[in-house]
């Protein structure tokens, strides 16, 4: 049966993609609710927007009147929550954003989703699933090369943003043991693809690349990170909302693991074959310019995605090699996109 996802945050990179993918590839419907910050852009949706099955709320997840309404009336048949602060350089410098909306806009809908829930009948009762997407960062760091993170991996956040995350993740789990709450959480690695701000680290090697300006890494640039493609986290997250049993974690990741440095030179070498430099250097690796490590910047992220794929049977489709070669050709053909977007922030 065709279901009702009501999804937070949709209007950001996740978000976006995982609404495009619904509504170009099955029957179902989307209610977007998403405050539309600095990070969300309804123009990431502009090929779907016309669709009968689309649905936007302008709303603060923080706003429980507002949420409230929106349950009594769409009746989602599942929740899919991605609103949050993201960046987390800006949760260095300004956390109070990310313990609200994160934290607070959490706390929210679950108890809006707990009051809505508690007031369905059988089989929509049944079935309803209050699915929260998180990340990696909540473990912390890794010391040995042989360490994964697998779901009993215990928390230990090193940055405001992923302190948040964790305690949202707490949150949604105490709500499942203390009122039954039918939940699923999912913690994904560091994810890329088209449609993603300007700010982050992948846009930005493209994006001042292409203009010539310097490059910037954060302290020796031997960071690890396990990059996943942004249309296979959606999947991953679509095979958790329908089929994944109720109050448990799953760990997303792409089996990349590869220093900042490497994503960074791998960037620049697809730049020299698709765009040869017109600037004042041989090749774009000339730009790359290392500057002060990030405060608590944690060395090394690594996923086992082995539970979701023997459970749900999900595995990532891109390899690191064709999803950079595919976000790097978007981002040169979409400059219009990210000069808007980036508008938006300075104005
Ligand atoms: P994003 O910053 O691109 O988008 C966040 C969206 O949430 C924006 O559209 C913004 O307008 C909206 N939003 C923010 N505060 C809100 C509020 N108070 N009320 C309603 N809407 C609000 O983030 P993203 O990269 O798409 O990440 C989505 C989710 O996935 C986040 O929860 C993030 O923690 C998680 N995640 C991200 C990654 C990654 O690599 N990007 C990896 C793992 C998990």
């Amino acid at each position: 049966m065709n279901k009702k996802i009501l999804i937070t945050g949709g209007a950001g990179f996740i978000g976006s993609a995982l609404i495009r993918h619904i509504i170009s590839n099955t029957e179902n419907s989307v209610i977007n609710v998403d405050k539309l910050t600095y990070a969300g852009n309804l123009d990431s949706l502009e090929c779907i927007e016309g669709s009968n099955r689309y649905f936007f709320e302008l709303s603060d997840i923080c706003e429980s009147h507002k949420i409230e309404k929106i349950f009594k009336d769409y009746q989602p048949d599942i929740l899919m929550h991605l609103a949050a602060e993201s960046h987390v350089d800006r949760s260095i410098d300004s956390p109070s954003e990310f313990i609200n909306t994160n934290i607070f806009g959490t706390y929210v809908l679950l108890e809006e989703s707990r009051k809505y829930w508690a007031d369905l009948e059988n089989d929509k009762k049944r079935n309803f699933r209050f699915h929260h997407i998180s990340t990696d960062e909540v473990f912390g760091d890794l010391e040995k090369l042989e360490d994964l993170f697998t779901e009993d991996t215990p928390y230990a956040p090193s940055s405001p943003y992923s302190a948040s995350k964790a305690s949202s993740d707490h949150l949604v789990r105490a709500w499942h043991r203390t009122y039954k709450l039918p939940i699923l959480i999912t913690n994904c690695s560091n994810n890329y693809g088209p449609y993603q701000f300007p700010e982050k680290l992948i846009p930005t090697i493209i994006l001042n690349s292409v203009k010539g300006k310097k490059i910037p890494i954060y302290g020796t640039g031997k960071q690890v990170r396990d990059w996943l493609y942004v249309d296979d986290h959606v999947r991953a997250l679509l095979h958790v909302a329908f089929n994944g049993k109720i109050g448990e974690t799953y760990n997303i990741g792409g089996h990349n693991e590869i220093q900042n440095i490497e994503v960074v030179r791998t960037i620049c070498r697809i730049l020299d074959e698709l765009l040869p430099s017109k600037n004042n250097i041989s090749k774009y690796e000339d730009l790359i310019s290392f500057v002060d490590d990030r405060p608590g910047h944690d060395a090394r992220y690594a996923i086992d995605a082995s539970k979701i794929s023997k459970d749900l049977g999900w595995t990532p489709d891109e390899s690191f090699s064709s999803g950079i070669r595919k976000t790097v050709q978007w981002y040169l053909e979409n400059t219009n996109w990210c000069d808007k977007v980036s508008e938006k922030t300075n104005s």
